[in-house]
Formats: structure tokens, sequence, C-alpha cells
């Protein structure tokens, strides 16, 4: 008998007949003995809307509030499972995360996980039922509903596991596995039968949403066994392992390619070239609460420096006007923008023990005549920004140039 969390993101409970599908697919694993906790997550395209009726009454909401609207529709999900399931003869209870309880800090829609309280669930579990928990929800020390950022339930799923000792942790999702690279813009994409945590942070940090970064993170720090599947198609789906486990066959080079679409530009010109100025552009951006991703400073012969740097697409207007102020302060020449770009980058551990990667990659990315507009790298990524509109075919292009749609690029 194993312990088992599985989580069904929004596409596999879209309606109530997949929801039915996974009261299937849960009553299976019952039946073979399994101890089952379910995550769930809204029906797809719920939690967009909810965040859109937000918008509809403001542009500045209560953050507060902002989380007790959108966490309501996984409580829909986790009623109508625990119902399905009871329909078929299982017993059930479902959860909110506050019922749990699921105790995070108070930072409204991005909350952290600090505790999860198990003897409710192990009471349900040892009664022979089902808990079906609500994911991307917590409870702070005050009562109040946090959320944990979009794709969150995966987090819940993965620290449900963690904290109850599970056998494994499963994401059902709407592909069967892991990627070379999103199949949705490859369809040459290939399914890894096993991926380190080292890489899938990195892709899941990089841009590859099939997995929430956090998710992987927990997953890596308490050791839980981590795997991606999907609901709709029988197979082994993905194990995010926590060593490359060598297999006789030569590792690849490459594990995947990840963008993100979400990053925007801004650059600093003429800037008079100081001990400092670094923190000068970047210190008020820090301040007002903007994440700066990519820095890349370039100093000119004319004792100048031009300064670029990336931010999240909704926090580019604030930075652009901060800019703005700083550029008159500091006497720059100008300062500009753009929210029309992509990172792109490729992954893989192979690449410590491998030189020449990065040029295969910009040889590869000039053929197709597309312009590298920074470029930043780490021990297993390299990661450049091009021009958004280029993005899938550069996607392409390097999925072919370091062949991973063939089969002995992918581990078995
Ligand atoms: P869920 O609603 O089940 O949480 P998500 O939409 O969050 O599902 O994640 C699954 C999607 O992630 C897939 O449909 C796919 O388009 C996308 N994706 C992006 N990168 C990858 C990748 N490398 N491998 C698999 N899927 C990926
Ligand atoms: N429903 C939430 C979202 O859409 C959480 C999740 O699906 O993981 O982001
Ligand atoms: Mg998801």
């Amino acid at each position: 008998m194993a312990l088992l969390v599985q989580k069904y993101g929004g596409t596999s409970v879209g309606d109530t007949k997949r929801i039915c599908h996974v009261a299937d697919k849960v009553a299976a694993a019952r039946a073979r003995g399994d101890q089952v906790v379910v995550v769930v997550s809204a029906m797809s395209g719920e939690t967009n809307r909810l965040i859109g009726l937000v918008g509809e009454v403001s542009a500045a909401p209560s953050q507060r509030e902002y989380d007790q609207i959108v966490a309501t529709g996984e409580q829909v999900t986790i009623g109508l499972l625990a119902i399905a399931l009871q329909a078929r003869g299982v017993s059930a209870r479902s959860f909110l995360g506050h019922q749990v309880p699921i105790r995070t800090d108070s930072a409204h829609g991005k909350a952290r996980i600090r505790k999860i309280e198990t003897e409710a669930l192990r009471v349900t579990l040892d009664e022979g039922a089902v808990a079906v928990v609500a994911g991307f929800q917590g409870v702070d020390d005050a009562g109040n509903i946090t959320t944990l950022g979009r794709g969150g339930s995966d987090t819940t799923g993965v620290a449900l596991a963690a904290a109850l000792g599970a056998d494994e942790c499963q994401i059902y999702t709407d592909v069967d596995g892991v990627y070379t690279t999103d199949p949705r813009v490859e369809p040459r994409a290939r399914r890894l039968s096993q991926i380190t945590f080292e890489e899938m942070l990195e892709l899941a940090s990089l841009g590859s949403k099939v997995l929430q970064i956090r998710a992987v993170e927990f997953a890596g720090k308490y050791r839980v066994p981590l795997r991606v599947l999907s609901t709709f198609e029988e197979g082994p789906g993905t194990l995010i392992t926590l060593d490359q486990e060598s297999n006789g066959v030569e590792e690849p080079l490459i594990s995947g390619i990840a963008f993100n679409r979400d990053e925007a530009q801004i650059t600093l010109q003429g800037v008079p070239d100081r001990p400092g100025i670094a923190a000068r552009v970047l210190g008020p951006i820090g301040a007002a609460n903007i994440e700066v991703d990519m820095i890349v400073q370039n100093v000119g012969a004319d004792g100048t420096t031009d300064f670029t740097f990336t931010v999240h697409k909704n926090d580019y207007a604030r930075a652009r006007a901060l800019m703005d102020d700083i550029c008159r302060d500091l006497g720059a020449r100008s300062a500009t923008g753009d929210d029309n770009i992509a990172k792109l980058s490729v992954v893989g551990v192979g690449m410590r023990s491998h030189a020449g990667i990065a040029s295969e990659m910009f040889n590869a990315l000039a053929a197709e005549n597309i312009n590298i507009r920074m470029i930043s790298t780490s021990e297993i990524k390299i990661s450049v920004v091009i021009e958004e509109k280029y993005v899938e075919l550069a996607v392409r292009t390097l999925h072919r140039a370091f062949r991973l749609d063939e089969e002995s690029a992918v581990t078995p």
C-alpha cells in the first residue's frame, strides 16, 4: 500500500465530465489499495476569470480581498470531485486550505507555505477516505486566506507530499511528461523519461510552466519523489530525479529549451561611468519592489557607460517611469525601453563538461537572422534576449541545432 499525492491541473478538471474521469482514476488507485490525497486546481480559465473580475472593479485592489476572491475557483472543484468520488462508492472529504490547515506567511498573491498540520488529513486517510485538498491556497496566522502564486497548486501537492512523507507526488496534467521544450511551440519536442531537479529548477525558473518553480524547489529540498504524468493517457511520465542516474548511454548536453515572454527591457545610455552608478540606477528599482532579472553594463570609450536590464512586463511602466527620473538625475543621455522581447534559454547539466555550446547556439540563431540583444550564462544554462516575434522560430531552430528531436538525444 502506497501513500500517493495526486495533483490534477485546470484542464484535467476543466468540466464535470473531466472531473468524473479524475474520480475514476482516483477510485482505481483506491481499489489497488493505495491511500490518496488529491490536490485540484480551479477549472481551466476560472482563475483568469476571477482575476478579470477584480480588475473590472479596481486597478489597485486590496491584496487580502484579491486572494479572498481568486482562491474560490478551487472550492468548486474540491467539492465536485469529492461528490464524484462518493457517487462511485469511494469515501471522500474535501478540504480548503484553512481546513487542513496549510499555514503560510502573509505575502498575499505569492505566499510561502510555512507549515502543514497533517492530523486532519491522517484521520481522513485512516478512515479509508480520500482527502481532496484545494490547491493554490493557505491561511496566514491572522486567519486571512492567502494564495501561492499562479500555478501554485503544484506547490500545494509537493508540500503535502513532503509533510505526509508520501511515496510519490504525481502531477497530472494535459501533457504526458516534461518535454525537451513546450510541445505547443515545437511539435517535434520529445518527452524526457527523467530529468534532474537542478535542470527542472532552471527550466521552471526560465519559463517552462509545466511545473511551478516553488514546487520543484520544495521537492528538491525535502527529497519528494516527483513525477509529471498525463491525466488523459496512460504512461510512465517524467520522473524528476535527485541525481543524474547514469544508464550507460552518453548523457545529452542539452536537456531542454525554455522561453519566457513575460519580461521587458530597459536601457539607460550614456551614464557617467563612476563607482556606485549601478547601485544608483538599480537602487530605486529595488526600493519600488521591482525584481530585476538580467543586467548588462558596457563601458564606452568616452567615459560613459550603457546599462541594460530586464523586469517583469507587469512592472515595466513603473520601472520605465523611474528610469526617466534617474536619467535626469544622473545626466545620462537617454532612457529607452522595449516590452516586445522574449528570453530564450538552453539548459543542461552536460554543459559543465563541454565547451562550445554557446557558440553553437549563437551560430544557429545567426543563421536565421535572429539578433541577440542580451546574453547571460550560468553553469548549466545560456539565456539570450531576442525580439518577441522570433521566439517560436528560435525555439524550433535551437531544438533542431541541438538535435533534441532525435531519439538518442534524450535519455531513454
Ligand atoms: P496544469 O493546468 O495541469 O497545471 P499547465 O498549463 O500549468 O497545466 O502546464 C502544462 C503545460 O505546460 C503544457 O500544456 C505545455 O504547453 C506547457 N509546457 C511548457 N514547457 C513544457 C515542457 N518543457 N514540457 C511539457 N510541457 C510544457
Ligand atoms: N488555479 C491557480 C492558477 O490558475 C493555481 C493552479 O492552477 O495551479 O494559477
Ligand atoms: Mg500548472
